[in-house]
């Protein structure tokens, strides 16, 4: 059966103690995944929505629920060892030693896939991306259901990865049968996922596990270019370019975007530019006739508030010592910018250091790839 638009349901809610999460609640859930019905549930990245990733038609609900391209492959998340057996073909070394020092974490690795995994979890790829998630909730789900469960972000496709229940609510209210709900997750950035299937191993995308980490157990790791890239002039702030080759399939579509234009600052150099610049921007940008936010670290903020004409908009992801929690706020505060009342907002950059790597890639996602340099 070819289903084209989602189910519709009612959504139930339950609160979860997210140490010791109560056992009827999460029976209940794992019934509704055997069932072949959503739920979603908080990891410690981001809040999944979760389906059975051995029922091919449960699968289909997440992509119709989301709105998901159908060429964007699903991760598949575990919470034990032997459950590999029936999703992949091989487990390498290098699989294995990532694995145990790795795992439960926010590391996916991608690896030679089963047969018996449906070809809608991978977009017909003859890899699949297994993560084993670093929460009681997540962990008791999968446990609960005794099958893997298939789970993306529980966002809208495009729209920024929801860091608490509301916003599943806000983007998934009445098209998944469940929502587990348990406070803010806590990292806040989406998995590492990490290619083993080629000749050397290969970071897809930039996430909660460091690539400093990885390389100190498989030194030869390497980061797949990011060819998004693309510069706008002050004459186009509002314009979104999503060109060139993707890194990892379903890489190239925009995401994490709020509705409000947002653009990156960054030196001629790559360098981070100082706010004296920055300002000097704003200043160009309000000539043109735009209201102009930005998003800072909370070392900037105060530069900000004391400058001569202040930009109408000024919100901190964090502080530039502790990038952990820039990370863990980052797709609540893109969330945030659509409330904003200004016509674009310029987002600083960040070293591209530890988490860093991982909070640019996001950063330059949700700008759709503009970026300001100045
Ligand atoms: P999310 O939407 O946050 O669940 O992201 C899942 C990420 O894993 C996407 O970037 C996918 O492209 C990537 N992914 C999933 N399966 C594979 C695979 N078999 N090969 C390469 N990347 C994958
Ligand atoms: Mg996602």
């Amino acid at each position: 059966m070819t289903l084209f638009s989602p189910r519709i349901v009612d959504t139930e809610f339950q609160i979860v103690d997210a140490a010791n999460p109560e056992p009827e609640i999460m029976a209940h859930a794992g019934e509704i995944i055997r069932q072949g019905g959503l739920v979603a549930f908080p990891t410690e990245t981001v809040y999944g929505l979760g389906a059975n990733a051995l029922d091919p038609e449960a699968v289909q609900q997440i992509f119709l629920a989301k709105g998901r391209p159908l060429d964007n492959p699903l991760i598949v998340h575990i919470a034990d060892w032997s459950s590999l057996d029936q999703l992949v073909v091989a487990v390498s070394e290098p699989a294995r030693l990532l694995g145990e020092r790795f795992w439960p974490g926010p590391l996916t690795l991608v690896l030679p896939r089963h047969p018996q995994v449906p070809a809608e979890v991978t977009s017909g790829l003859d890899t699949v991306a297994i993560r084993w998630p670093d929460h009681r909730v997540a962990e008791d789900l999968i446990r609960a259901a005794g099958v893997p469960i298939a789970a993306p972000s529980a966002n809208r496709s495009g729209k920024p990865s929801p860091t608490d229940a509301g916003h599943v609510m806000e983007d998934l209210g009445g098209r998944v049968e469940l929502i587990l709900v348990a406070g803010e997750t806590g990292v806040g950035v989406e998995s590492t996922v990490l290619d083993l299937t080629g000749p050397v191993p290969t970071v897809l995308r930039p996430g909660g596990v460091t690539l400093e980490k990885l390389r100190a157990v498989i030194p030869n790791v390497v980061v797949k270019e990011d060819l998004q890239k693309s510069d706008v002039g002050l004459g186009t702030p509002t314009g979104r370019a999503n060109e060139g080759v993707p890194p990892s399939p379903g890489m190239r579509y925009t995401h994490y975007a709020p509705e409000k234009p947002l653009l990156l600052i960054e030196g001629e150099d790559g360098s981070q530019p100082s706010v004296e610049k920055i300002l000097q921007a704003v200043d160009q940008l309000r000539a043109q006739g735009h209201t102009v936010g930005v998003l800072t670290s909370s070392e900037n903020a105060a530069l900000y508030y004391a400058a001569a004409n202040p930009p109408e908009y000024v919100r901190v992801i964090g502080s530039r010592e502790n990038m952990a929690d820039v990370a863990l706020y980052l797709f609540k505060i893109l969330r945030e910018c659509d409330l904003a009342e200004v016509d674009l907002i310029l987002v600083e950059s960040f070293p591209e250091e530890g988490l860093g790597l991982a909070i640019m890639d996001r950063l330059r996602r949700a700008c759709g790839g503009q970026v300001m340099r100045i």
